[in-house]
């Protein structure tokens, strides 16, 4: 059984990128006669304004797109994530930090390494070993293949679009974040925690998001959890040619004309879509996903 999901987070309304995610994510559960779901992925209260959960949701429905269950947030779900951060730091894979940003860098600038990804810093490993009778801030995963932290882990994966891919996660990431310093639950661990929780087969998403798909490989692996299928769709771009969002002026949906934003997202993915109602061109699209991604699927990609 296919269960497929959107997990949007409330910062802001949708623009005309994530509508290309969620609709495929859609899109690719149809065509499989499986089950969509969304997840509102709220764990970062303060950056996701009152009200625009709701927004989300009305847009998705303007859109045609409609959950098979009630959406869930990940708000309310805190006591999932504490009881797996438990378990990892029962078996030794998680380890208190009580490193600032600015002591990271610091100790990254001293060793002269290349530490930087995105913005993210590699952690030097500087709390490995113990706290040094310091006060832990954050709690973080170890990305080595063993405890010990003797041997790099390289993950490889197939992602239905993109292909095979492959990440030394111990030099490429580092042991990241879980549980941070202002107490709030990092994305990695809600959301693998919350796909195994809603049985989710199939993750279709941004791929903006393909590299922290072997974090959340590994959170699998060390919790027993099943990895599901992954599939990263084209990104759209601003006007200043980076990713599509909210920080560069993305404007929100205009749903006024709702065919004319899928007929656009549809056509982001390939797929040439006419029709002038919402209905029509969500069914034609059905049918150009099934010869495309939907019908190579089964030849190319087993399910764990
Ligand atoms: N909540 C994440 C975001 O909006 C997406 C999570 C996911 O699809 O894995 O960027």
């Amino acid at each position: 059984m296919y269960i497929g999901r959107f997990a949007p987070s409330p910062t802001g309304p949708l623009h005309a990128g994530s509508l290309v995610a969620a609709l495929a994510s859609w899109l690719d559960a149809r065509a499989h006669g499986g089950r969509w779901l969304i997840r509102i992925e709220d764990v970062d209260g303060p950056r996701c304004p009152p009200g625009v959960d709701r927004v989300i949701l009305d847009q998705l429905a303007q859109c045609g797109l409609h959950p098979d269950e009630p959406p869930l947030w990940q708000s309310a779900r805190g006591s999932l994530y504490e009881q797996a951060l438990a378990t990892l730091q029962n078996s030794g894979w998680v380890y208190g930090c009580a490193c600032s940003r600015k002591q990271i860098a610091g100790a990254l600038q001293a060793q002269g390494w290349q530490s930087e990804r995105h913005g993210e810093l590699v952690y030097p490993g500087t709390c490995r070993a113990g706290l040094q009778g310091r006060t832990t801030r954050a709690w973080r995963l170890r990305s080595t293949l063993d405890l010990a932290g003797m041997q790099d882990l390289t993950l490889t994966w197939q992602d239905r679009r993109l292909g095979a891919q492959t990440q030394n996660l111990s030099r490429e990431v580092g042991d990241f974040v879980l549980k941070r310093a202002d107490g709030l639950w990092a994305y990695q661990l809600a959301v693998v925690i919350d796909d195994a929780a809603q049985g989710i087969t199939d993750i279709v998403r941004g791929a903006d998001l393909a590299d922290n798909t072997p974090r959340q490989i590994r959170l699998q692996q060390l919790l027993g959890l099943p990895t599901p299928r992954y599939l990263h769709t084209p990104l759209v771009l601003g006007a200043d040619g980076n990713k599509l969002s909210k920080q560069n002026g993305a404007a929100a949906l205009e749903l006024r004309d709702a065919a004319l934003a899928l007929r656009s997202a549809a056509s982001v993915l390939g797929l040439q879509v006419e029709g002038d109602t919402v209905a029509e061109i969500l069914a034609q699209a059905v049918k150009r996903w099934q010869s495309s991604f939907g019908g190579m699927m089964p030849a190319t990609y087993s399910h764990k």
